[in-house]
């Protein structure tokens, strides 16, 4: 009775072979799908079992697909930026140049020198020329580099000021996007924290106040996602380099890696250094446009004392990122301009470009350029809102299924959604995404074409 109420429910190895299937096999392996395929023709089984008629063959395939494709959907992918946000944190934070991607690729896909040195033939350090490019580009003695900022601060801090006490002012007592919280990171590296001043005024006094025998550093942090305004004071790197006792290191959380240039609200890593921190540390793919990385730069005596120290073992990145980020420099340092540089750069004018061409190709029905804003986001700079433009889309739908659309495109487009209408801020574009946007957008409008 049971067998029969199965009878025509198709065979896992028969599905596997239906090119239907099968094409998910190189985009999330055939061992994923082979799981999908088990999971659904098993529930399936329950269900005739409980009294319903075994769907038919291609309706069973539908399903498995569909449930391939949602698996596929959560893979790492690429998608156009369409949100007006430079630096956006869930998007991958700063893009790199084709070129360093390309040039890491031999030393990625075959053996490396990463840690053997070539003169004497014997076991080398790690980091290859990193050291002396950072130090070229900020001016410090030396550098080192780790996964992320995050592990840099807790590397800082354990090393130097595990069972001792780190001063930091009240008005930098931060919490980064994610849970990444100053405190919090204080304690877990077993430093204790002493706090002074207040949420706006902190002076060199609070700092020096402050100072016991035990005092191991005193932390500077930038305010990296919100500013303070109207009767604010702090010291200078410089006041505080000058004031402190010769025992106590000063740090600084920089955050977005803005080396020379300044951006409205940002002290850059350089400046820092030639006030006379000893360590300041910062992201690489902020402001400054490389790969994920953590960087820190300062005194030669402190970096080689964070180099050798056990822990440094689990904060080391790969060759992938090494290369990388000796690629990046080089060409950072002769001039060339990163890609999130290219977007902070990118003018009005350029933006009505690209949005004419889109315009022109889709025609006013249901587009048109609208003035917008954009941000650096990435933690940096959150005073700094610039103006740009966007795309406004109004088609006869619900912004959120217009969006939704737009998402389940092979190559995902994230705009935005303000009052009514979904937005794509020209800004963040990338001018090699036009024409995949133009004929995206003419398969969707031509859906609402039909039914209206
Ligand atoms: C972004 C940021 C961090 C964390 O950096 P990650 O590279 O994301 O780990 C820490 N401190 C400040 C001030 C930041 O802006």
């Amino acid at each position: 009775m049971e067998s029969l109420k199965l009878k025509g429910i198709p065979q896992i190895e028969k599905l596997l072979q239906d090119k239907k299937i099968a094409h998910w096999f190189p985009l999330i392996s055939r061992a994923l799908t082979t799981n999908i395929v088990r999971e659904t023709i098993e529930t399936i089984r329950k269900e005739c079992l409980s009294g319903t008629v075994v769907p038919s063959y291609s309706s069973i395939t539908e399903r498995i697909d569909k449930e391939c494709r949602k698996k596929w959907r959560r893979r790492i992918m690429r998608v156009v930026n369409a949100t007006g946000i430079i630096l956006h944190t869930n998007m991958g934070r700063s893009p790199i140049a084709e070129e360093t991607w390309r040039s890491a690729e031999a030393v990625n896909c075959g053996y490396s020198n990463l840690e053997f040195d070539l003169e004497t033939g014997k076991r080398g350090g790690r980091s290859g020329l990193l050291p002396d490019l950072f130090s070229a580009l900020v001016g410090a003695e030396s550098a080192l580099i780790v996964n992320n900022n995050a592990a840099a601060v807790f590397l800082i801090l354990s090393v130097f000021a595990t069972g001792r006490e780190v001063i930091v002012s009240r008005g930098e007592q931060i919490q980064i996007g994610g849970g990444f919280r100053i405190p919090d990171i204080l304690r877990l590296s077993g430093a204790r924290l002493v706090e002074v001043g207040t949420t706006n005024i902190t002076t060199v006094e609070d700092y020096l106040g402050a100072i016991t025998e035990n005092t191991a550093m005193v932390l500077k942090v930038h305010r990296s996602n919100f500013s303070v305004h109207g009767f604010t004071r702090e010291p200078s790197t410089a006041e505080l380099a000058g004031a402190l006792p010769e025992n106590v290191l000063l740090a600084v959380d920089q955050g977005s890696g803005t080396t020379g240039e300044s951006l409205p609200g940002e002290t850059g890593v350089a400046e820092y250094i030639r006030q006379g921190a000893h360590l300041v540390c910062f992201s690489a793919d902020k402001v400054l446009g490389g790969p994920q990385a953590g960087c820190i730069v300062g005194k030669r005596e402190y970096i080689d004392t964070l180099s050798k120290h056990p822990l440094m073992r689990t904060f080391r990145p790969g060759k992938t990122i090494y290369s990388l980020l000796e690629d990046f420099l080089i060409r950072r340092l002769n001039g060339e301009q990163s890609k999130a540089g290219e977007s902070f750069g990118r003018t009005l004018w350029e933006m009505r470009k690209i949005g004419n061409r889109i315009i022109r190709s889709l025609g006013r029905r249901f587009l048109s350029i609208t003035p917008s804003t954009m941000m650096t986001g990435g933690g940096s700079s959150p005073d700094t809102i610039a103006r740009s433009l966007s795309i406004e889309l109004r088609l006869p739908d619900k912004p959120e299924n217009v969006s939704r659309k737009l998402r389940d495109l092979p190559i995902p487009i994230i705009g935005t959604i303000d009052s009514d209408c979904v937005y794509l801020n020209l800004a963040t574009i990338d001018s090699k995404d036009v024409r995949y946007i133009i004929s995206s957008l003419v398969t969707l409008i031509a859906e609402y074409a039909q039914c209206t």
